[in-house]
């Protein structure tokens, strides 16, 4: 049988090409080597995110003392059940992704898959067949070549997600999403955490005021950040910890050490097509279609490298199915949503400040503020930390970007990048009913701030 989809790879990518694909009438087949659901949901947002909540949980225990709640109890973290709790949600999703592909028909294999020509795959000892083929391995956590880089000592953000034993000491090298949300949850969890990052600057990605607003949290939190420090060396101490040692020749010792600096594409599903299907730095180049130069074959997710989200992943996948069915559609990357779900949450879409200032120039620009400290339902909440900050262009007042600090920031920022896909105006938003007292309004505030018109702000250039 020649099928009309094979997907290599069941991630967010790969189970929505084939769902998708499913839809559109095709026979599909798809080949996982592991657990469906890919990192996503086995070693990444969904394992993250619980122990994350379970840290935020935590927290809330003292928090609540505040409001007049008299709390006399003793607690602790008992790691083993926080992993098994974990497991379970993970498990639970996992499970719904099978349901779903048997629901639409998806034949599922399970085994190692690779590319034998662009419409043959091999899987064990079986060929397959298939008139389009959407390559979805995702990635792998990247490595740095240092000396000591394969001590024991040192996980990856596969491996630290399984630890039932809380380390004492936890150095993270590499201070992006992965090394920011991890130092959250393992300081929640009474681990003492430093984080190495080597840029001057936590989230290198993201707006510099979202990342100074994380740096300062994050200490507040009595987590060490330092930055400006790049890690060149890891000496193991053969008692299970190591040392790290950076350019400048400090050290920092650790029971532990994560590192998160970075993915890499997953390449082994192009098997022996490696050499004709083109790359560039590591990941398949694909145009908007998610069309690799092999005429019928198709890369999406992590492993065309262009952005590593899952939900850019849900989006390529789809484009790709449905391309490979026959149906022409484009994948818009341009303002996908980015969040960091540490507490508070940071989260962005559209162009940064720099971004901004680099494409228009400062004085084509409105920016507006608005902090959550002067936001009714933030305060009540006990979450007044943060603020929003828009772009927009100051000659049309198009919304360019939004970056949000606080609570419920990747709720809210949903909101803000449908707006950037409707071409929306500060103006317009001003003018949008917002209920009160909601987070959401403190958007409304920052896009009436950048046309100086916030009425919950005072007068401009007041005192
Ligand atoms: P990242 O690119 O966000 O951050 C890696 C960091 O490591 C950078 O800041 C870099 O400067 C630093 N670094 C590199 N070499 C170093 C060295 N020798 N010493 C010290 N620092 C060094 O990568 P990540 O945090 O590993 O995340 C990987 C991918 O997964 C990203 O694409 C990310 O967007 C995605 N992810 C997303 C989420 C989310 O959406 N919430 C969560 C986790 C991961």
């Amino acid at each position: 049988m020649k099928y009309d989809v094979a997907v290599i790879g069941g991630g967010p990518a790969g189970y929505t090409a084939a769902i998708r694909a499913a839809q559109l009438g095709g026979s599909v087949i798809l080949f996982e080597r592991d657990t469906l659901g890919g990192t996503c949901l086995n070693r990444g947002c969904i394992p993250t995110k619980t122990y994350l909540r379970t840290v935020e949980q935590l927290r809330q225990i003292e928090a609540v003392k505040r409001r007049g709640i008299v709390l006399d109890v003793s607690f602790s973290v008992d790691m083993p059940k926080v992993v098994s709790h974990k497991n379970g949600v993970v498990k639970r999703l996992t499970g719904g992704v099978n349901t779903l592909l048997r629901s639409y028909g998806v034949e599922v294999v399970r085994g190692d898959a690779s590319l034998l020509s662009a419409d043959s795959i091999t899987c064990g000892k079986t060929t397959y067949q298939a008139a389009s083929i959407i390559l979805c391995g995702g990635s792998r956590p990247g490595r740095i070549p240092i000396p000591g880089i394969d001590s024991k000592c040192v996980l990856t953000s596969d491996d630290i997600l399984e630890l039932t034993e809380l380390p004492k000491r936890l150095v993270i090298i590499g201070g992006g999403v992965i090394g920011c949300e991890m130092a959250a949850a393992f300081s929640g969890f009474g681990s003492q955490v430093t984080i190495l990052e080597a840029m001057d600057r936590l989230l290198p990605g993201m707006d510099e005021e979202l990342a100074a607003a994380m740096e300062k949290q994050l200490k507040a939190d009595g987590i060490t950040v330092d930055t400006g420090q790049r890690v060149e060396c890891i000496t193991d101490d053969g008692k299970g910890g190591g040392t790290v040692r950076c350019k400048d020749g400090s050290c920092v010792s650790a029971d532990r050490i994560l590192i998160s600096v970075g993915r890499s594409p997953d390449l082994a599903a192009l098997g022996v097509m490696a050499s004709s299907i083109r790359q560039e730095k590591g990941a398949v180049v694909v145009d908007e279609h998610m069309r690799t130069n092999v005429r019928g074959i198709y890369a999406a997710g992590d492993i065309n490298g262009r952005l590593m989200l899952a939900h850019a992943a849900f989006m390529m996948g789809e484009t790709a199915a449905a391309c490979a069915m026959g149906q022409e559609t484009l994948c818009r990357l341009d303002a996908v949503p980015a969040c960091v779900y540490t507490s508070p949450e940071a989260a962005s879409v559209g162009l940064t400040e720099a971004q901004a200032i680099s494409r228009y120039g400062a004085d084509a620009l409105l920016i507006g503020r608005f902090p959550f400290a002067a936001n009714g339902r933030a305060l009540a909440s006990g979450e007044a930390e943060g603020f929003v900050k828009v772009l927009a262009n100051a000659r049309y007042g198009e919304l360019l970007g939004v970056h949000i600090y606080g609570s419920h920031a990747s709720e809210m920022i949903a909101e803000c990048a449908a707006l950037i896909h409707a071409e929306a105006t500060v103006n317009e938003i001003a003018e949008i009913p917002h209920p009160h007292p909601s987070f959401s309004e403190a958007f409304m505030e920052a896009c009436a701030d950048a046309l100086k018109r916030s009425v919950h702000l005072p007068r401009p250039g007041s005192k």
